[in-house]
């Protein structure tokens, strides 16, 4: 046997050393977003919304593990009035500053413990807006509200750790005013209808990244049902649009099995879409049911449905690899139209290169371009597709479609980066792959064509 040294046993568990966690997860492009000292397990998100004022009251339940010894916490959140935060069921005190929502508990946590904290909180949830990306986090609707929270937006609604690095598991009991509904991730888990309030919950069975949170309030067409290929599909449309519901939710049930056809076995439970009146002028991969800004044709489906092996199963741990998401799904919509009688993805990759070399767009770095270009149209969806296509040329057809399923079954539900794809494409095309993937990634000039 071995008798363990003095140091060793301070070093494991004797020494109990309580600190604060950590405001940041520690993403250089949004420093204060996430935070440090704990990982969540699951947000439980109970609200009751009343359309006077748009108001919401509640409380978010968030169950947790330290992963240090803690004397206090962050969580993100901005605006509404924190009314009382427990943790284990015993108060906590608590400070705001900025976006962050400081909790320290009665008694400090010893890492390892699983510890609940419960945040009651009302108010009238404030929209963010973003020079690059327009209105995001909670949006008021003609008949409700919405949720679009790419990057950081969820904080304007429910206090989180808002960083893709936190995968947790989300349930919702949002409570409404007879004649609303409530669609959000996830599969329905049972309504209480009262008098004049109905609760509607939702739960994903699945974890998820916080800037994927999403509830929609308001009136809408609700369908609930299956892909010609098994996958449970729920489509929700606000009848004030004038769309074709049949269309949309027909479309989306193909698109969702083309995308297994493609990209292998559906990552959810559920597959799904909404059509809301909400003009903010772009479209979110919400997990398990995308939002269109009230119409969506079918490129656009296939986009925000790609993302739902590409981004939301499949999360990065930096925002800088975001390309691992828009690269992968505008190159859905170039298989797409290959497959479907348009331009071959060889056809829209050719009328890409044809940029000049002198553009400044190929000044940006596609695997790293910063957070103000972090949502570019040509550096990050376009030559991350471009990027995708290279990458085909190089290792033929063979192994990169089996490397497009490989990728998104081997790392399901977990986060990601560029390292683990390149890692993964040069295992299975038994390639040295670097100099193609700095070219097209890490290069800020045009890369020569594959
Ligand atoms: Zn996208």
């Amino acid at each position: 046997m071995t008798i363990p040294t003095l140091a060793a046993l301070l070093a494991s568990s004797v020494l109990f050393a309580p600190a604060p966690g950590a405001p940041g997860a520690g993403d250089p492009y949004f420093p204060k977003a996430g935070n440090g000292g704990f990982d969540v397990a699951s947000y439980n998100i109970a609200l009751d919304y009343r359309p006077k004022g748009k108001r919401v009251a509640g409380t978010t339940r968030i169950t947790a593990t330290a992963t240090r010894d803690l004397s206090r916490f962050n969580l993100d959140f901005t605006g509404n009035t924190v009314r009382s935060i427990t943790v284990d069921g015993k108060k906590a005190t608590f400070a705001r500053s900025g976006g962050e929502l400081t909790v320290t508990p009665a008694a400090a946590l010893r890492k390892g413990a699983k510890f609940t904290a419960a945040v009651t909180y009302d108010g009238s949830p404030s929209t963010r807006t973003d020079p690059s990306l327009g209105r995001n986090g909670w949006i008021p609707t003609k008949d409700g509200a919405i949720t679009l929270s790419q990057p950081v937006g969820s904080a304007t609604w429910f206090p989180l750790s808002d960083h893709p690095s936190d995968k947790a598991l989300f349930s919702y009991a949002i409570t409404v005013p007879k004649g609303l509904q409530v669609v959000a991730n996830g599969e329905p888990a049972g309504t209480t209808r009262r008098s004049a309030k109905t609760t509607y919950r939702w739960r994903s069975e699945q974890p998820m990244a916080g800037y994927l949170a999403m509830i929609a309030i308001g009136r809408f067409d609700v369908r609930d049902g299956k892909s010609p290929g098994g996958v449970r599909t729920i489509t929700a449309v606000d009848p004030t649009l004038n769309q074709n519901h049949d269309a949309f939710h027909r479309d989306t049930a193909q698109i969702t099995d083309w995308g297994t056809s493609v990209f292998g076995r559906y990552p959810f439970g559920s597959s799904g879409g909404i059509l809301d009146n909400v003009n903010v002028g772009y479209a979110l991969e919400t997990q398990n049911r995308p939002v269109y800004p009230g119409a969506a044709d079918q490129l656009l489906i296939v986009h925000e449905l790609a993302h739902q092996w590409f981004g939301d199963s499949l999360t990065v741990r930096r925002w800088k690899d975001i390309w691992l998401n828009e690269g992968f799904a505008t190159y859905a919509e170039w298989l797409w139209s290959e497959r479907h009688g348009g331009r071959s993805a060889g056809a829209i990759f050719d009328a890409a290169y044809k940029r000049a070399a002198s553009d400044k767009a190929w000044k940006i770095k596609t695997g790293d371009p910063g957070a103000k270009n972090m949502f570019g149209g040509f550096p990050i969806y376009t030559r991350g597709a471009m990027t995708l296509h290279a990458l085909r040329k190089t290792v033929g057809d063979a192994t990169f479609f089996a490397l497009l399923q490989e990728w998104p079954r081997k790392f399901a539900h977990r986060n990601v980066e560029t390292a683990d794809f390149v890692r993964l494409a040069e295992q299975s095309s038994g390639r040295d792959l670097r100099k193609l993937f700095d070219a097209w990634l890490y290069t800020g000039s045009k890369p020569p064509k594959p």
